[in-house]
């Protein structure tokens, strides 16, 4: 699962973290990593250009466990 916690001065920590206990931190992630494109007219790049085209998280990213709760 991703974890989102904004910070004071408008910083945010993005992390992906295990479903099961909620705590361990797998992977940190950027803003980019969980980008999706709705539908409307807003266009999505990501830092190197690219256009952002996926409509959803990918499954690795929604679902995930620690080593600890494997
Ligand atoms: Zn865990």
């Amino acid at each position: 699962m991703i974890r989102i916690k904004f910070g004071a001065g408008g910083s945010q920590e993005i992390k992906k973290v295990c479903n099961v206990c909620k705590k361990a931190v797998i992977q940190d992630l950027q803003v980019e990593d969980i980008l999706v494109k709705k539908p409307s007219d807003i266009k999505v790049f990501d830092k190197d250009g690219n256009e952002i085209t996926r409509t959803k998280l990918p499954d690795d990213l929604v679902n995930s466990v620690c080593e600890d709760c494997k």
